[in-house]
């Protein structure tokens, strides 16, 4: 089995081993977030980020402005 690089939307960092990252998937009007699984974070469409505080980065543009 081939192991993903992930990398956080607002930093920049990469990882094969995301402990504790997130995935949100973004939609027109809806915004979902999941604790890290492959399946959600292969999911099409998913963003990835490598905690709480750059999730938290999106969700707050999300408010402001759709899948920006
Ligand atoms: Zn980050």
């Amino acid at each position: 089995m081939i192991e993903a690089i992930y990398r956080c939307e607002i930093c920049g960092e990469e990882t094969q081993r995301p402990v504790k990252w997130f995935v949100i998937n973004c939609g027109q009007s809806n915004l979902t977030i999941f604790r890290w699984t492959d399946e959600a974070a292969n999911e099409k469409g998913a963003r990835h980020y490598c905690g709480e505080a750059h999730a938290q980065v999106y969700i707050s543009r999300w408010f402001q402005t759709y899948c920006g």
